[in-house]
């Protein structure tokens, strides 16, 4: 018989991850003996904080290769995301400024063009082409003479595709445009460099690498030349003036932590998540058709997978999935709920976006947990089309 996993099996780690017990012991001491304020100049209590945030800004540093005094800590990408887009803007008086970003990304990126749009900025989303990937050529097509700003993320959060950011790098660069990447997917599950990526800004969050919620980074490019952008929050001038607000240090040593630990580990545990992630795609495969894996399976994570289902009502899918934690195609917080907007921009139809499942598999993933996943989904969708009205 085969080793039953502990149940609910979490196969959700796009949306976030459990902290590392390793990163839970390193920040403990932080809570409470070594509580001190890393601002404060003139005791102990305060240099103790302030070194621990010092070695911690040089690990998350090393694992993106940047230089330490590049990174400012946020709550989170979604804040450093933020920062990136609107700062970049408010750091540039020309008018009229052109931003150009890609419809599939997270709308942390989204909403804030969408704002700069209503006052006034030019943004325009490139789509994707079918397998998710962006076009460069359609990057270097939608450049106007006023373009400030490009921002592509490196992987997306549904269907893990890996955008050629670099390739972007080199129309960019030349132009004296900013490159700004969300990389909150990718940092950590496959090797980022920003001097490789030739980015100007990327955004990472420790709670998906194992780490602490509500503590993330911007890097900001210093080197050849040193890139201006204007803070969201003034107060004290923390973070060299660019985040204001007493840093998070109990968060901030788990953060340097998890990034330690992704960097020692990154070799060996993406190969063995991407095994796992094969054995689903073919445990799904072998005992049912009809499966569609949305987005390049090349240019993908090792981690995720994100497939649809022909012929099955895609209400019914999660509900039916009660021991396996994961993510549908649609936003189930209506009545009617809203396809993904990454599928839609793919060309995914309504129905199938419905009928879709996002995988993310993890540090805690194991063999059993897959084969577990396997056995639930296929016989619930096998069941599914059985009832289903319009079953092919
Ligand atoms: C999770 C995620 C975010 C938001 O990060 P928070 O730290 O939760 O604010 C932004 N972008 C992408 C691609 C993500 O996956």
């Amino acid at each position: 018989m085969r080793a039953m996993p502990d149940l609910p099996i979490y196969l959700d780690h796009h949306a976030t991850t459990p902290v590392d017990p390793r990163v839970v012991e390193a920040m403990l001491p932080f809570f409470s003996e070594r509580f001190g304020n890393a601002s404060s100049r003139h005791h102990a209590f305060g240099w103790a904080a302030r070194d621990a945030v010092a070695a911690a800004r040089r690990q998350v540093a090393e694992l993106i290769g940047a230089d330490p005094r590049e990174i400012c800590f946020t709550s989170g990408a979604t804040e450093s995301d933020n920062l990136a887009v609107r700062g970049v803007v408010a750091a540039e008086p020309r008018r009229p400024l052109h931003v150009v970003t890609m419809s599939t990304e997270h709308h942390a990126v989204l909403d804030p063009c969408r704002r700069l749009e209503r006052e006034g900025i030019e943004v325009t989303r490139v789509a994707p082409r079918p397998d998710g990937l962006c076009d460069v050529a359609d990057v270097e097509r939608a450049l106007e003479p006023h373009t400030r700003l490009v921002s592509v993320m490196t992987a997306n959060n549904e269907i893990g595709v890996v955008q050629p950011v670099a390739r972007i790098a080199e129309l960019t660069r030349p132009r004296g445009i900013v490159l700004h990447t969300d990389a909150a997917q990718a940092v950590g599950k496959v090797p980022v460099d920003v001097t490789e990526l030739g980015v100007d800004l990327l955004s990472l969050t420790a709670h998906k690498m194992c780490g602490p919620k509500g503590i993330g980074a911007l890097y900001v490019r210093r080197r050849r030349p040193r890139l201006a952008i204007e803070p969201l929050v003034d107060g004290g001038g923390h973070e060299q003036g660019l985040r204001s607000g007493t840093l998070n240090v109990p968060g901030i040593v788990g953060f340097g932590a998890a990034a330690a630990i992704c960097r020692a580990e990154l070799a060996e545990e993406g190969a063995r998540v991407g095994r796992l992630r094969d054995r689903l795609l073919a445990g799904l495969r072998d005992r049912l058709d009809g499966v569609r894996v949305n987005g390049s399976l090349a240019a993908r994570l090792p981690h995720n997978l994100n497939v649809s289902f022909d012929g099955i009502e895609g209400e019914s899918l999660l509900v039916g999935l009660d021991d396996v934690a994961v993510s549908s195609g649609a936003a189930c917080t209506s009545v009617n709920p809203e396809p993904s907007h990454v599928l839609k921009a793919i060309g995914v139809g309504d129905e199938l976006a419905r009928a879709s499942i996002r995988f993310g598999l993890g540090r805690t993933t194991t063999r059993e947990d897959v084969d577990h996943a396997v056995d639930k989904v296929t016989s619930l969708v096998a069941r599914l089309r059985q009832l289903s009205p319009h079953a092919r």
